[in-house]
């Protein structure tokens, strides 16, 4: 018999409002609603302007009658850039929406309308604002991290860093190993922690923010993270005995098409994207040899200097490869006009947008290679699609990242710290053709394991379906 919508599983989801986790928290999303699962998604403002003026997203997810999308303020004014000052974002949600989530699952029209209540919030573990609503109005919150694994470890491990003296970090060498992170065999050094933990000062906000976050995680039901066992495998088992309660359910994006096709729904290429995509690029590589592009792009948040834009354009133009690139219209400070020296190379072998429809170019047979900022949304994006990477990561869990591609996976070359033309060609050289082979050999397999662990009996498959178990009772106690 049909379940009772008042006891029909309905989960408010809010995701960190910046484009890589609003982007995997609306395939989350849609994995849910495939399940049965009501859902009401929560963004900001700021977000749902940008959503309604690049994406389809309203008519995109009419096909679940369970689903509608839910506004909030994020207390900023309307030209603040956000993600670029990410630590007053945090403030201003903590100070400003923290009473408004609040009044919108009490009184709001979430709170008022009986016939849908919240059985279960998923928010991220960031804003723990959440938690602290969700706790004293006694609705059960599942936290969910878009960062990878090993970068939260690194978090969880702050604590141990400054015990053993290894922070604050006052010397020069930033190739001091690292050894307070079990589960790293001491193949981390300071320069692969997240930058702030360079400054030298313990009571850096960063420093001081992230060391709470294993105290913070243990406060919610459990943790949702967008990884798999077979590529974070040994650092989710460190996580386990801090956080029993994981939910590895990745790759979002791939595990959604996945699940669309299974159901023969037609896999609709879905875009959630904040900027408007150019899918000229796309006709541009259906025209190239396969495997002979390099596709660089550094997100959505990274900006660079003219000078670090000058040395990318000279070494890519210098490697001699075809490149398809994107620059963001707000990502050089500075002009970033074609300069005259690399306009013709750049002309014979280049393609430039604002803003690509990245899976899809990814996903191409052009791409043979990723010059990526370590996102870790670009990092499983490039993973599944087999794409060896160069790594030249900006902040926060992309200095993790970056470490772990070069390192552990050995999925490409990490460049952090340089950012020379000579060095750049001789990396896309390495990449695109010297070592195309033995970088093809780990990338192809960790694509495959990545795959397989969305199939019927794979991990991400199991923990899913756990999730969505689990999501089904708390409707049923409530
Ligand atoms: N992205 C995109 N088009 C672009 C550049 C990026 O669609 O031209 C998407 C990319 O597919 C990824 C997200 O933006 O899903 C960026 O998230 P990531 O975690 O890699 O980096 P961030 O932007 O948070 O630094």
């Amino acid at each position: 018999m049909e379940k009772k919508d008042s006891t029909r599983p309905h989960v408010l989801i809010f995701p960190l409002p910046l484009q890589g986790p609003v982007n995997s928290m609306f395939k989350l999303a849609e994995l849910l609603c495939l399940a049965g699962i009501h859902i009401t998604f929560l963004v900001t403002d700021f977000i749902h302007t940008r959503l309604l003026r690049y994406t389809d997203i309203h008519s995109r997810f009419n096909r679940y009658p369970g689903f509608r999308l839910e506004t909030i303020s994020d207390g900023m004014p309307e030209d603040h850039p956000r993600g670029d000052r990410i630590m007053e974002l945090f403030d201003s949600l903590k100070t400003n929406t923290k009473p408004l989530f609040k009044e919108l699952l009490t009184t709001g029209s979430l709170g008022s309308d009986k016939g849908r209540p919240i059985t279960c919030i998923i928010a991220d573990g960031i804003m723990g604002f959440t938690c602290d609503v969700a706790n004293e109005i006694g609705i059960p919150i599942i936290y969910v991290r878009t960062i990878s694994a090993c970068c939260l470890w690194v978090f969880f491990c702050l604590p141990n860093l400054i015990e053993a003296g290894e922070l604050p970090f006052n010397g020069d060498d930033l190739d001091t190993p690292i050894k307070s992170v079990p589960g790293t065999e001491n193949s981390l050094r300071i320069r692969d922690l997240p930058s702030f933990c360079r400054s030298g000062d313990i009571c850096h906000p960063s420093i001081q923010l992230y060391k709470t976050e294993r105290q913070e995680l243990r406060r919610a039901y459990g943790l949702i993270l967008n990884t798999f066992e077979d590529l974070e495998g040994p650092i989710l088992s460190q996580m386990r005995t801090v956080c029993p309660n994981l939910y590895p359910i990745g790759p979002l994006h791939t595990h959604l098409k996945t699940k669309l096709a299974a159901e023969s729904t037609s896999p609709a290429i879905s875009s959630n994207s904040l900027w408007k995509e150019d899918k000229s690029c796309i006709t541009w590589l259906d025209s190239q040899p396969p495997k002979s592009v390099i596709y660089v792009s550094f997100g959505s948040l990274a900006i660079m200097t003219r000078d670090q834009l000058m040395e990318f354009w000279h070494g890519l133009v210098n490697s001699g490869c075809k490149f398809l690139w994107v620059i963001r219209p707000d990502s050089v400070a500075g002009d970033s006009q074609i300069p005259a020296e690399v306009a013709e190379g750049t002309k014979e072998r280049g393609y430039i947008v604002g803003w690509a429809p990245q899976e899809e170019v990814l996903a191409h047979p052009s791409v043979g290679g990723f010059l990526t900022h370590s996102g870790w949304n670009s990092t499983l994006e490039s993973v599944i699609e087999g794409k060896p990477m160069i790594c030249w990561p900006y902040f926060m869990d992309q200095q993790v990242n970056s470490r772990f591609v070069e390192e552990f996976w050995k999925l490409g070359l990490d460049m952090k710290d340089t950012c020379d033309r000579v060095i750049f060609e001789k990396m896309v050289k390495d990449l695109m053709v010297e070592r195309r082979d033995e970088f093809m050999k780990s990338a192809d397999q960790m694509a495959r394991l990545g795959k397989k662990c969305l199939s019927e009996g794979g991990s991400s498959y199991c923990n899913l379906d756990r999730l969505i178990e689990d999501i089904k009772l708390m409707g049923v106690e409530r």
